[in-house]
């Protein structure tokens, strides 16, 4: 069963305070919504004690639930406004997918490790949240549902997935790592049907967004 104690309330508040004072995160809607999405419900129970420390953690599959800082500076990168379409490249832990549903997007999220699909569906059914989640490989996208007004990648991606950027509505933010070893965090947004500005945001590492997803 999941709880949330006074001791995994009062470690996150310390984790929400280290993210705005030390890292910089000033948008107090997303420290609100990372304050509500209990972190270590997403991590085996043996990491407890680590749970809201800001470092990334190993999950199944050898993949990482992220760090918090990186997921406060990506969510706000994106921007968003309540009742947004979403799409999130790289479901993992279902961490990153918990706290945009607390900020009320509607979202679609792909994972391409059966493992962690199954077990971030369970989580999900446990909180009672309901994102549409989806078994795949996310270079293709949901082409059956796009256009979406937020598309978050929250793997590296060796270059920019153009079918990505197609899905975006006109007006519409991709927030993407891109590099090989190390990755520079992009925030591209669609002008009109052709034009595309993109903005940098410093150097980020994370595991690799792999092509085909596994049995
Ligand atoms: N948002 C996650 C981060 C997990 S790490 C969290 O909060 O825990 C990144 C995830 O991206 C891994 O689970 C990995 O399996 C997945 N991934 C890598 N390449 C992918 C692809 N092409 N399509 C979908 N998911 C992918």
């Amino acid at each position: 069963m999941l709880t949330d104690t006074y001791r995994h309330k009062g470690l996150r508040k310390r984790l929400i305070d280290h993210l705005r004072n030390d890292v910089g995160i000033t948008d107090e809607n997303v420290l609100e919504a990372m304050n509500k999405v209990p972190r270590h419900y997403f991590l085996d129970s043996s990491f407890d004690e680590i749970a809201y420390e800001d470092r990334a953690i190993q999950i199944l599959c050898s993949q990482t639930i992220s760090q918090p800082s990186t997921v406060a500076f990506q969510t706000q990168l994106l921007k968003l406004q309540p009742r947004m379409k979403v799409l999130e490249i790289g479901t993992g832990s279902g961490y990153q997918t918990a706290v945009l549903n607390a900020l009320d997007a509607k979202i679609y999220t792909i994972e391409r490790q059966k493992d962690l699909y199954n077990k971030a569906n369970t989580i999900f059914q446990e909180l009672k949240i309901h994102p549409q989640t989806f078994y795949g490989d996310g270079y293709a996208g949901l082409p059956g549902i796009a256009p979406f007004d937020r598309i978050l990648v929250t793997c590296g991606a060796p270059v920019l997935p153009k079918n990505l950027l197609l899905q975006l509505k006109i007006g519409g933010i991709l927030v993407i790592p891109v590099g090989e070893k190390v990755q520079k965090m992009l925030r591209l947004t669609r002008n009109s049907e052709q034009d595309f500005s993109q903005e940098e945001f410093g150097n980020f590492t994370f595991v690799p967004m792999l092509e085909n997803k596994t049995k």
